[in-house]
């Protein structure tokens, strides 16, 4: 840390701004009001001078996806070699941000056509999205969601959390709340302790997730006074999206200890970014380093078909090679699984490489992760153990009580199910079924 104040102070050679700078560095909001907006600025912290055309460039790149940095973040730039450098890259904006690619999207995951109420995306059977800040400490440029960057920065008045938190009430089958925004901690500790306590008040809601970026980009808002309010809830996860190694500075992995020692699940969520973090090395390096502080990888995005982020992608089979690397090689722990969002809603589809070569009515030919190829012989006598529901009638005898919202079967697992009727999955509007006379017996 003292180094990035050094880097700072030696940057901006104006001894005063350097006294504030050591007095306010480490209060976050002192780093959100001095936020980097200009390339001007850029220019005169990173002590680089880009020439015109390209100054001219960015401009026109801001004009449409703002640029807003902390100084903590731009202070982990390399300044020998800015434009190559994988922190640089993720805060400064790039022209071909605005070379609309015909498969950009600007809602990929149909986050608001899936939404219930403002501010919920209902996706899945038994979570939720809420959606309860419209701001962040930094703009990344591979925002799935940068259509709305810098629209009205706001904080959703209590009315409106209110009606989220009414749709959670009346929607019994959400037993898991992901709490994400923008960042959830842009909110006053007051008013993020407000939303917790709604939502711990809702007897159906077993986990309260956090999604945010701050300790990464801003981790000084990781106060002793945030964690208080978040030891009070003894159900909160709280998953960050560090991309590379290089984020995880001395500040950051203080910011990381004071959540893990108030005794929350820390998880990572990266996302595949080119020219950032595609490389296996890279990867193995930062599962490693999130291990060493306590967080768990959870995720790795295959990078969203959001406007804007062309440049950003990658192959899909440099995430399988990059999956290859880890499993195996490494701790199983520090293996996130790589997922693609699928555009238009689909939720996220895991990806990997194939471990099951072959199979025959009693064995299974695998190969791992060093290419022996195995043979896994299936016991003779497994007998089909029949599901009506009745657990009376079975030998697994699990007694719960009740539920009819977990016998609920949808997609492939219905059709597994013996107690379902459905036996295939039809897509609507099949052509041939056009071609039916209508009295099809
Ligand atoms: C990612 C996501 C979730 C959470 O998914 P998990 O796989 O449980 O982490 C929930 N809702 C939406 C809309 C999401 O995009």
């Amino acid at each position: 840390m003292q180094e990035t104040i050094n880097i700072t102070k030696d940057r901006i050679n104006n001894e005063e701004i350097s006294k504030i700078l050591l007095d306010k560095w480490y209060d976050w909001k002192w780093q959100l009001k001095n936020s980097i907006h200009k390339v001007e600025t850029v220019e005169k912290i990173l002590g680089v001078t880009f020439s015109d055309k390209k100054k001219q460039a960015i401009k026109t790149t801001i004009e449409k996806f703002p640029m807003s940095v902390t100084p903590y973040y731009l202070s982990l730039v390399d300044t020998d070699d800015p434009e190559n450098d994988p922190v640089f890259k993720q805060c400064f904006p790039d022209i071909r941000e605005l070379s609309l690619s015909n498969c950009d999207m600007s809602d990929p995951l149909h986050e608001d056509k899936d939404s219930p109420v403002e501010g919920i995306t209902h996706r899945y059977p038994d979570r939720v999205l809420f959606h309860i800040s419209n701001v962040c400490a930094m703009y990344c440029r591979h925002c799935t969601r940068k259509r709305k960057v810098g629209d009205v920065d706001s904080i959703p008045s209590k009315e409106v959390i209110l009606k989220g938190i009414e749709y959670l009430k009346n929607t019994p089958q959400v037993r898991d709340v992901l709490i994400s925004g923008g960042d959830p901690l842009m909110l006053s500790d007051d008013y993020l302790d407000w939303i917790l306590s709604q939502l711990s008040e809702i007897p159906h809601v077993e986990v309260i997730r956090i999604g945010s970026r701050m300790p990464v980009v801003l981790p000084y808002r990781i106060t002793d006074e945030l964690v208080e309010v978040l030891k009070k809830y003894d159900n909160i996860w709280l998953n960050t999206h560090f991309n590379h190694p290089r984020e995880i500075t001395g500040s950051s992995r203080r910011a990381l200890k004071k959540l893990s020692g108030a005794g929350i699940p820390l998880g990572n969520q990266s996302v595949l970014l080119r020219d950032v973090n595609d490389c296996p090395r890279i990867m193995k390096r930062l599962v490693h380093k999130l291990t060493a502080n306590k967080v768990r990888p959870y995720y790795l995005y295959q990078c969203d078909l959001s406007e804007g982020l062309e440049h950003f992608r990658t192959n899909v089979g440099k995430g399988i090679e990059i999956m290859e690397n880890l499993r195996g090689h490494t701790s199983g722990f520090a293996v996130p699984t790589y997922v693609i969002d699928a555009p238009g809603g689909g939720g996220k589809i895991p990806v990997m490489p194939s471990y099951l070569i072959s199979w025959s009515t009693n064995k299974v030919i695998l190969r791992n992760y060093e290419g022996v190829i195995t043979t896994y012989k299936m016991p003779d006598d497994y007998k089909h153990n029949e599901c009506d529901l009745e657990c009376e009638n079975c030998n697994l005898t699990l007694k719960t009580e009740n539920d009819d919202l977990e016998y609920k079967t949808i997609g492939i697992s219905k059709l597994l199910s013996d107690y379902e009727e459905e036996i295939t999955l039809t897509p609507e509007n099949l052509e041939r079924d056009t071609r039916n006379s209508g009295d099809a017996s």
